[in-house]
């Protein structure tokens, strides 16, 4: 029928010596993620997955520990929150640290639309300056993600009011805002306070020395 032209969609990314290198688009529906948070991200008009995204869900549902390097914009949210979402068990599986409020909140409210068709996943953003008890009252119905600043998050471990028995996934999102923002104690409190035996994701826009630190402290084998 005479010729039809051929359209190829790459990404170009650039490596860590600076090389080009090239990826195909991803589908969502090609990675093994649960069919309601497929239905979900098509109806909030994602269709294909970002490179953070296409690199780094594979690895989060094989349960490896990892590290990415990406600004926010590019689709981080997705790519650790997408893996994470799981309706089975009731209680907390899951902690994300970021370093602001407005991101917590942000953050929480991304998940939570992800979750829309995933009835029984419960996601509370937890912050410094909100009313705690208000919070308390909240943890105790039954969250499964914890999207908060350390410090928060912290002072709720200290309480029992955020239980980590059953924490199989820390996220540390925009990692290095959160060194510049004094957070590295709170971080390193939470991370040795946590189970063992659980996945540690990283995000951070730039890998300063102390970033690495981190992960050679906490991670195991990371990608
Ligand atoms: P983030 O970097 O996670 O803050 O995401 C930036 C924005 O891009 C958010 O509004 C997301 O909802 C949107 N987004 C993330 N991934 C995709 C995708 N694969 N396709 C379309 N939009 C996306």
């Amino acid at each position: 029928r005479g010729w039809q032209p051929l359209v190829l969609l790459r990404y170009t990314l650039i490596n860590e010596r600076g090389k080009q290198q090239f990826m195909d688009i991803v589908k969502f529906e090609e990675l093994q993620l649960d069919e309601r948070i497929i239905r979900a991200i098509t109806e909030m008009g994602f269709e294909e997955a970002s490179p953070i995204q296409a690199q780094a869900i594979p690895v989060v549902l094989e349960g490896r520990d990892m590290i990415g390097q990406a600004q926010t914009g590019t689709g981080k949210t997705a790519a650790f929150g997408l893996p994470l979402l799981d309706p089975k068990v009731k209680k907390l599986q899951a902690i994300v640290l970021l370093p602001t409020r407005e991101l917590a909140i942000q953050v929480a409210e991304e998940l939570r639309r992800f979750a829309k068709f995933m009835h029984g996943v419960k996601v509370l953003p937890i912050y410094g300056g909100q009313d705690i008890v208000r919070q308390i009252r909240a943890l105790k119905d039954g969250t499964q993600i914890v999207v908060g600043t350390p410090g928060r998050v912290m002072d709720h471990m200290r309480r029992k009011t955020v239980k980590t028995d059953h924490v199989h996934t820390v996220v540390l999102d925009e990692a290095d805002e959160m060194l510049n923002m004094g957070f590295l104690e709170d971080m390193e409190t939470i991370l040795s306070q946590l189970p063992e035996e659980r996945q540690t994701l990283m995000f951070s826009a730039t890998m300063p020395q102390a970033i690495a630190e981190i992960a050679r402290k906490f991670q195991t084998d990371p990608v």
